[in-house]
């Protein structure tokens, strides 16, 4: 078994093995020449992952290291550690994927007493030689040997300040010295003295390079980065190249393009007399490449040909570590930019115009998930508003507005045309219609993945959640941090990309889709073949889908519209009078009971059917020429119902005729109360039981697209009905949504385009999809439905609670609410599509959950062949990029 790769050796095509590093190294190695990277070999992240699995390094591995460092020695025609004339070298862990900073790296490896004295000689230069001593054995002794950090930083310190140096450049060679001897005494007297020996050197590095992937900080990392627990690190073993030799030399990174910006200039920092990590620490100022310029010419002008020469290699914008040693520039580690997504925006067009890349090679340098940030107000950059607290980032953009404290009056405010912010400390179900009617949601509680954060992201609503220091008294409406006091109706803003709230009059500022990310998506237009449909509920959603591209509506559910307080009212009414007539039939009471009951369940019907009407007719305005699909109400009856609502308005009634009506009301909503209401009469369900209900529904959709008029004009509308698991229940269901239309167009010379279609979001509609499909012209998966009852999981109590604790454990990398779990539910969606096509051909397949605009899933759809994805406005523009790669990556 080969455990070791040299840098001449390998290639950009070898990351698994040598890790993003190393395969990094050794491609620059050959496009740059061996000159420019200091030489030297990895050690393979096979090596690692035996040494982690055995606990001890494998068979051969210490004999090949032997061979290829004498390889290195013959080359460099030194020997590592040797007193007269050392070579020294760094030993660099690498993973597959980048980890900055979380794996251990030590630099000068090979130093010992005898040898710094020969460096010191050598090279006429005893600070530096010390210098480098004293980092070695400073890495060494808390990387290597775990021992803390801070006892290395503080000797620093304290010779800094015996010398009256301000920084380390300023101590001289015996100040170094006698650091180096108490940096010896802090190993020795925690144990082990540091070894002399530059072979024991090294054998303990290697080792603690491979141990550092199980390090706390790593395996946090992973977790956050959803990096598997079983690549381990390669280990890159590389001969020194010496910033730290005085005033022509030091170290740097750069970027081959401004970072932040994506404009085409170079930009980087640079550390003279420096080593390492110094540049990135903050120990000094660093200067800018401009500041490279004016010291070393020669030097700034190969870095700038370097850099475009990897950038035209790789095909991508590039960060890469260098250093200058004596003048001359070597090349330490490259990788493509990470990049905010303006950066990535600029890069992509730039990169297009001046023949770099073409279109798909160009879109696919886009990180879809990171164009989010392009669409969400901001502060305007140029204030700095004070900081009246913090919080989590929990849902990006800025928002400002009057303070409220709860969801009714956030909806009534915000109806009399008032911006205002939802101030909670923490949110519940009951809450969502003032997430609807706030422009933003501050919580003093609860994270990123708390109720507020969720929901407000999936309704592109800015929030800052866990703002710790906001004490809120709701029922005094009153908000106090520290000494301010804030009341119900004063003025709040939050940036909920940042996590900042303050007080002072801000500026927003709302991007458009305009230029260089217009002309992206047109790119992602062309080549994809997914559909882009977005979730709306009302008319400003609509349009606001529009404008990002939406291709019609994928899912308008109806329940919102039946949120706010006057609606509330109606449907507990209409549930109520409905229900009451139901009994009274089963009991054969007397005809006026029953009537009595019809009588009141129709008027609240007729009463909301007019409101419906009203809403849809404003969103097939907005969706004109395209379609809309209308989900009829899937309502988890404890929302409508709430037992406390009954209570509270029998504390309210006064005694007699109002008290008992109450307590009748009480005693019902009681008996409906559900032990499992997310299981219980939802969906079609509750058309088996009161089919009125949706008869009311399918007759507004029919008036509305008649209110909106015809032609081009005029929406398809697709009447969609959830939670179906029997076909037998669609079958029945469906026909008395046909009746009902065809009875609302009776009295009419005209007639609407529409189609019935079904929500597939239980295991079993999945498997029996070939029978559904008889019954209908779409399926919708309805994938966080789909996820819930696929594994047994509540959303609400698993997201809040034990699925954190999956996460840390690594049983999972991600949330199934988050990204679809395609072994699972995937393989029931294939099926259901499977299963439906080969019934009706013709089948109309599109996804309406949340997945619906998350880039990994939006591949597996594409994979499967689905015909569209719906997701939330905000995200259209990222479903558009993220079908376009899909794409892409299928026809490889
Ligand atoms: P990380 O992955 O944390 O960036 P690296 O292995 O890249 O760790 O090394 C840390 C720092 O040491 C970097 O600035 C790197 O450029 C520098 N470095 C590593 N090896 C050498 C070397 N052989 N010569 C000079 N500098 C080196
Ligand atoms: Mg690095
Ligand atoms: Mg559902």
């Amino acid at each position: 078994m080969s455990w070791i790769v040299d840098f001449r050796d390998g290639s950009r095509e070898m990351r698994d093995l040598l890790g993003g590093k190393g395969a990094g190294i050794a491609e620059m190695t050959r496009v740059l020449g061996a000159d420019r990277v200091p030489a030297g070999f990895t050690i393979t992240t096979e090596a690692s992952v035996a040494y982690l699995r055995d606990g001890v390094p494998p068979d051969g591995l210490e004999e090949q290291v032997d061979e290829a460092l004498g390889r290195l020695e013959r080359a460099a025609g030194k020997r590592l550690g040797a007193p007269d004339d050392p070579l020294l070298v760094s030993v660099r862990s690498g993973a597959r994927v980048s980890m900055p900073g979380m794996l251990d790296t030590v630099l000068n490896l090979g130093l010992g007493d005898e040898a710094v004295a020969g460096l010191a000689r050598q090279t006429s230069d005893p600070r530096f030689a010390w210098d480098s001593y004293r980092r070695l054995l400073q890495m060494f002794g808390s990387v290597v040997r775990g021992l803390p950090a801070g006892e290395f930083e503080g000797g620093l310190d304290r010779a800094r300040a015996e010398a009256g140096a301000s920084v380390d450049t300023d101590l001289d060679a015996d100040r170094l010295r006698e650091l180096c001897d108490r940096f010896k005494l802090i190993i020795a007297d925690a144990g082990d003295p540091f070894p002399q020996d530059p072979r024991a050197q090294l054998r303990e590095a290697i080792v603690a390079v491979f141990e550092s992937w199980n390090g706390a900080r790593a395996r946090s990392y992973r977790r956050l980065e959803r990096i598997p627990d079983d690549w381990g690190t390669a280990v890159n073993l590389q001969r020194m190249a010496f910033g730290n030799r005085g005033e022509t030399s030091g170290s740097g990174v750069a970027f081959s393009r401004n970072e932040t910006t994506g404009a085409p200039e170079p930009s980087g920092d640079f550390l003279p007399n420096s080593q390492g990590e110094d540049v990135v620490a903050g120990i000094r100022n660093t200067e800018g490449l401009d500041g490279l310029r004016e010291r070393l010419p020669e030097v700034h002008a190969e870095l700038l040909a370097v850099l475009e020469t990897l950038e035209r290699h790789y095909g991508d914008m590039q960060d890469v570590e260098f250093t200058v040693e004596d003048g001359k520039l070597f090349l330490l580690q490259t990788r493509a930019a990470k990049r905010p997504a303006q950066a990535s925006v600029r890069f992509a067009c730039d990169a297009v115009d001046e023949g770099l890349l073409g279109r798909p090679e160009a879109l696919a340098t886009i990180d879809a998930e990171a164009l989010e940030a392009l669409l969400h107000p901001t502060f305007n950059p140029e204030d700095e508003p004070t900081e009246l607290a913090r919080g989590v980032p929990a849902s990006p953009g800025a928002a400002q507005g009057a303070i409220v404290f709860t969801a009714e009056k956030a909806v009534r405010q915000a109806d009399a045309g008032e911006d205002v912010i939802l101030v909670r400390r923490f949110t519940e179900a009951d809450d969502v219609a003032g997430f609807h009617a706030a422009r933003g949601v501050l919580t003093a509680e609860g994270g990123k993945s708390s109720h507020a954060a969720l929901i407000a992201r999936g309704m592109g609503r800015p929030c800052v959640a866990g703002a710790s220091a906001l004490e809120i008294d709701a029922d005094e409406e009153v908000v106090r941090v520290g000494e301010t006091e804030l009341h119900a109706g004063d003025t709040i803003a939050i940036d909920g990309s940042t996590g900042l709230v303050t007080v002072d009059e801000v500026e927003l500022i709302v991007p458009g889709i305009s230029g260089e990310f217009e002309r992206v998506l047109e790119w992602a237009d062309e080549i994809r073949r997914l559909g882009v449909r977005a979730n709306a509920d009302n008319g400003e959603d609509a349009e606001r889908a529009r404008v990002f591209g939406a291709e019609g509506i994928g899912l308008c559910r109806t329940e919102h519209m039946f949120f706010g307080s006057d609606r509330e009212e109606l449907v507990r009414e209409m549930f109520i009078a409905g229900e009451r007539r139901r009994r009274a039939e089963a009991r054969s009471a007397d005809d006026d009971e029953v009537e009595r009951a019809e009588t009141a369940f129709r008027e609240a019907l007729d009463h909301l059917g007019e409101l419906q009407r009203a809403d849809f007719a404003e969103i097939f305005r907005a969706m004109a020429g395209l379609p809309v699909t209308v989900r009829l109400l899937d309502p988890p009856l404890h929302e409508f119902l709430p037992v406390s609502h009954f209570e509270d308005a029998l504390e309210d009634a006064e005694e007699g005729e109002a008290a008992d009506e109450a307590r009748a009301r009480l005693a019902l909503a009681r008996e409906l109360e559900e032990t499992n209401p997310m299981l219980g009469l939802r969906g079609a369900r509750l058309a088996v039981m009161f089919g009125e209900v949706y008869e009311m529904q399918a007759r507004a959709i029919v008036e509305a697209m008649l209110d909106v008029g015809g032609g081009g004009e005029r929406a398809t509308v697709e009447i969609m009905l959830p939670l179906i698991a029997y076909e037998t229940e669609l079958a029945l269901v469906r026909e008395m949504i046909v009746r009902a239309v065809e009875g609302a167009l009776e009295s009419r010379s005209e007639t609407v385009p529409y189609e019935i279609g079904t929500m597939i979001e239980l295991p079993r509609a999945c498997l029996v999809a070939d029978r559904i499909a008889r019954y209908t012209d779409f399926f919708s998966f309805g994938t966080n439905d789909l996820t819930q009852t696929a594994l047994g999981l509540s959303r609400d109590d698993a997201e809040g609670g034990f699925l954190s604790v999956y996460l840390e454990r690594g049983l999972i990398d991600r949330s199934p609410f988050q990204s679809l779990d395609t072994p699972g539910v995937g393989a029931l969606i294939e099926i259901a599509a499977a299963r439906g096509r080969g019934a009706r051909p013709a089948l109309r397949l599109g996804i309406c959950g949340e997945h619906g605009g998350d880039p990994e899933s939006i591949g597996f759809f594409e994979e499967v062949g689905l015909d569209y994805v719906s997701c939330s406005p905000y995200r259209v523009p990222i479903a558009r990029v993220a079908a376009a790669q899909a794409a892409l990556a299928a026809a490889m």
